[in-house]
Parts: C-alpha cells; sequence; structure tokens
C-alpha cells in the first residue's frame, strides 16, 4: 500500500537537492506534488525528466507574500487540496564573521529562510486539509552555532519558533508541524559553503566536516526525504511540535 495515496504535497526550493529528492519518493508514494522553486529553467528540467501527470510547478519568491499566495492558489487550482506542506526553500548566504557580515546579505538570508517560512505558515497551514502535516526544513545550524554562518544559524534557530507556534494553533486540526535538521548534505548547497571556507581548496573544508561527523560522511538528499515522508505519511500521526534530527550523530560532538 503506498504511504501518500490521494494525498497532495507543496514543496518549496522544490528544484534543490532535498526538495528534487522528496518529490521523487512522494511521487512513488502516489502523492500529487507541486513543486516551488525561484530557479525557472530547473524546475522546467524537472517537469521534463520526471514528465508525470501527478507533477507539476510554480516559479515563485517564497521571501515575498505575493508569490506566496500564487504559489498557493496555482496548487488549489491544479490538485484541489493540499494535505503535506514541505516548506523547505532556504539559501546559506555568504560566510562571515558576525562583525563583518553585510547588512544586505543578512536581510536576505532572513527574508528568504525566516520570512518565507513564516509567510508559507501563515497563507497555506489554514488552507490545507484537517490532519495534514507541515515539515520545516530547519538544519543542525538551528541546533548549534557554526563560526562565519551568523545570518544562516540565526533563521534556522528562529524555524523553531514557528513550528512550536504553528504546531500549537493548528493542533485543534490535527495539522502536525515539525523541523527537520540535516547535518551536511552532499549537494550545492554544501559545495558552496566548502567554497566559501576554502576557496582554493573546498575538499580541505569538506575534509573537515566529515571529520565532525561521527558517521565519517555527508548525508545523501534521499536521506532527508526518507525523514520527509516518515513525517509526511500517518506512521508519524501523533508527532507533532518536535525537532527531528537527520546528522549521522553531528550533534553528539
Ligand atoms: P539547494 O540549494 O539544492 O536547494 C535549495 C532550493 O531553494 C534551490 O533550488 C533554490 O533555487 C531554492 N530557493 C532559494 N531561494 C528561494 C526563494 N526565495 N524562493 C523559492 N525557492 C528558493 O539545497 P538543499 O540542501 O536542497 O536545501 C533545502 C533546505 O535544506 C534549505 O532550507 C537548507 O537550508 C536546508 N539544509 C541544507 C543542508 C545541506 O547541507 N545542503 C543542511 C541542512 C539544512
Amino acid at each position: 500500500m503506498k504511504k501518500l495515496k490521494n494525498k497532495v504535497a507543496l514543496i518549496t526550493g522544490g528544484a534543490g537537492g532535498i526538495g528534487l529528492a522528496t518529490a521523487k519518493l512522494f511521487l512513488e508514494e502516489g502523492a500529487k506534488v507541486m513543486l516551488v522553486d525561484v530557479n525557472e529553467g530547473e524546475l522546467k528540467k524537472i517537469e521534463e525528466s520526471i514528465n508525470s501527470k501527478d507533477l507539476a510547478y510554480c516559479v515563485a519568491n517564497v521571501a515575498t507574500s505575493k508569490d506566496t499566495s500564487t504559489y498557493l492558489n496555482t496548487t488549489l487550482q491544479k490538485f484541489g487540496k493540499i494535505d503535506i506542506f514541505f516548506n523547505n526553500a532556504g539559501i546559506e548566504g555568504d560566510f562571515h564573521p558576525i562583525s563583518e557580515y553585510p547588512e544586505e546579505m543578512f536581510d536576505k538570508v532572513i527574508a528568504v529562510n525566516l520570512k518565507g517560512v513564516w509567510l508559507g505558515c501563515q497563507q497555506v497551514i489554514p488552507k490545507m486539509e484537517n490532519g495534514g502535516s507541515v515539515m520545516i526544513t530547519s538544519s543542525v545550524a538551528g541546533l548549534k552555532g557554526f563560526k562565519g554562518l551568523g545570518a544562516y544559524v540565526t533563521s534556522k534557530h528562529a524555524l523553531i519558533g514557528i513550528m512550536r507556534v504553528a504546531a500549537l494553533e493548528f493542533a485543534d486540526r490535527q495539522i502536525r508541524v515539525n523541523t527537520i535538521h540535516p547535518g551536511p548534505v552532499n549537494n550545492r548547497m554544501m559545495r558552496s559553503i566548502e567554497k566559501q571556507i576554502s576557496p582554493n581548496n573546498p575538499t580541505e573544508a569538506e575534509k573537515g566536516f566529515e571529520a565532525s561527523i561521527p558517521f565519517g560522511r555527508y548525508a545523501e538528499s534521499q536521506e532527508i526525504a526518507n525523514m520527509a515522508l516518515f513525517l509526511a505519511s500517518s506512521e508519524s500521526s501523533y508527532i507533532t511540535g518536535t525537532t527531528q534530527v537527520v546528522d549521522g550523530g553531528m550533534l553528539l560532538l
């Protein structure tokens, strides 16, 4: 029996590593999936390669209220309802100590990672089906500090606050809200962070991260998608208001 039969899932950051791996898994499990992203070229490629009537996309910037209502309404028009909301889009921002962090970059990271998730919760959850599930992608950086990633770390900690309040406010409709906290994932975002830390030798930065993970390796996007599937499915029917860590033991050290 497919775990997401007759369910409709909305995934922001859907053209990225974690969003796309999750979309593929949700499709396999019988869901209809709407991908939301700013990267139109990538969305088009994904739609062509997957080529399924159960997959659609919407180009939108999650950081604006107008685009949030666009992606919400596009999903409702296309698929008629929303059961699962993976509020997942995020950017890493630049790598600087707090004392030198450019104000514009701080504003940009907060706009996408924090306000974008907030707007999604504000507009999408009230329109969801009773008994639905919301997953917000935070990070291990939502539970501990990382030098140089001040704006990112700040935004990812704040998501726990949004999650906790939304979990309380929508509990009467049995809508569950949880955060997912991946450690470093083997995809574009870590390649960008590695290059910023060690521009001349990104492999060195990668080795440094790996040494800080008891499992000695990054996660694959698929391993984060597996947690998203668990939280989206009825297997997690009594889990709400929680922080789900997927980090190969990184927070132990
Ligand atoms: P990614 O860069 O591959 O994907 C992020 C996606 O979000 C991209 O497709 C990007 O175009 C999209 N996006 C960026 N700004 C947007 C905006 N304003 N509106 C709509 N879409 C936008 O990286 P990923 O690993 O798939 O990231 C997904 C989430 O996981 C992010 O919130 C990220 O912070 C979090 N995360 C990633 C890692 C990691 O190591 N990659 C670790 C912990 C948490």
